[in-house]
């Protein structure tokens, strides 16, 4: 039996997480649950997998929630120390860190100076800090668990392979809604066209930044980190019918491919379950009835956000914080329809070329950087 804790439970990742965990209940038990306000889900959930301890983000909604209490004894925490308590907590095996943002970063520190494994779906955490997560991790002995398809699919790929035997990773995507389409045509378009994804079904902040390609340059530093490769070593291929989740190429030149139907319960079961692989209900692929997968370079100067994505790999230091922090302000603002589509990638670049690198951050400086850019990004 594993113990799980879901910092982020009411979001996509966490509920699929919760939609598995009830498939097996002689496999995983809930200890805890978090969300940023959603109570509403959240009670529900509680009511269902009876956590210990439960823990809200938002000041307002953690009140509401403790003068309308639940039907069993359970502890409530509030804020970051909330979500900080949970990661740390005794007797987790495994905690699951799924909140959108940069909320993510202190927990994925907390859970991994506990010993905890962790299953990380907060793609900002190794963005800006993974120059301090994966060294950590080493250290204490914990295994981070990729839940993200293309990094859980370079993960498969490497299993029973050595990491320094990579000759490059290749990481695939979908291209999002607009693939095809030139930067002319992109202009107007509103936040409403970006969010029809073609493939996979994702919260709204990841799915604007699929159709902005910045998600895989998010990707792109994810893996940097994760797998300990150069950046000239991660190559992306868009392929849009979303088979093959991502490729390992070794010195030798074999590619070992991870593939299926697009589906994110696979890389939360394979995380969740690590090293052993559970029998699942999901569909599966059926070779004879796929008509062709195709496979296309990244089209750059119509979605400049991936090659920033790069640019601030390369640079290191802090430039990939500023990176993120102003993506996740600029992508809001967009979602509101306070700015166009290529104010987004336009605003980033500005923001990379005020800033002030600084390389080997602490966490400090990373969490100054992030608020710096924030403020910097609203007041633009
Ligand atoms: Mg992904």
């Amino acid at each position: 039996m594993k113990n799980i804790a879901i910092l982020g439970s009411t979001g996509s990742i966490g509920t699929q997480c919760l939609d598995i965990i009830s498939d097996y209940p002689d496999k995983f038990k809930v200890k805890a649950l978090s969300c940023q306000s959603n109570i509403d889900l959240l009670k529900e959930q509680a009511e269902q997998f009876k956590p210990e301890h439960i823990a809200v983000y938002s000041k307002e909604a953690y009140e509401r929630l403790i003068s309308e209490g639940l039907s069993y004894p359970v502890q409530i925490h509030f804020g970051m120390e909330g979500l900080l308590s949970i990661a740390k907590l005794e007797g987790v095996d495994i905690v699951l860190t799924s909140v959108v943002g940069n909320i993510g970063l202190l927990p994925t520190v907390e859970a991994i100076n506990a010993g905890k494994d962790v299953a990380l779906a907060n793609k900002e955490t190794l963005v800006t800090a993974g120059s301090i997560i994966m060294p950590l991790a080493k250290t204490k002995g914990v295994n981070i668990l990729p839940v993200d398809s293309e990094h859980s699919a370079l993960f498969q790929a490497l299993q029973g392979n050595s990491v320094k035997d990579i000759k490059r990773l290749i990481l695939t995507a979908s291209g999002g809604p607009f693939r095809g389409q030139d930067k002319e045509s992109l202009k107007e378009v509103t936040a409403a066209q970006a969010l029809k994804h073609p493939n996979w079904s994702m919260g709204r902040k990841i799915t604007i930044d699929s159709a902005t390609l910045m998600n895989k340059g998010l990707e792109v530093i994810e893996a940097k980190w994760l797998f300990d490769v150069e950046p000239d070593a991660i190559d992306v291929v868009v392929h849009p019918e979303s088979i093959i989740h991502s490729m390992v190429e070794y010195h030798d030149s074999s590619i070992m491919a991870q593939m299926g139907l697009p589906d994110m319960k696979l890389p939360i079961i394979y995380a969740l379950n690590y090293p052993d692989r559970l029998e699942t209900k999901l569909e599966s692929l059926d070779f004879t009835k796929m008509n062709q997968l195709n496979f296309e370079v990244p089209d750059q100067k119509t979605f400049p956000c991936l090659r920033l994505a790069y640019e601030a790999l390369r640079a290191g230091g802090t430039m990939p914080t500023v990176l993120n922090a102003a993506n996740e302000i600029l992508v809001h603002q967009f979602l509101d329809g306070e700015i166009g589509f290529y104010d987004i990638p336009e605003r980033i670049e500005a923001l990379m070329k005020a800033h002030n690198n600084i390389l080997n951050p602490t966490i400090e400086d990373i969490l100054n950087v992030d608020s710096e850019t924030r403020d910097a990004a609203l007041k633009m």
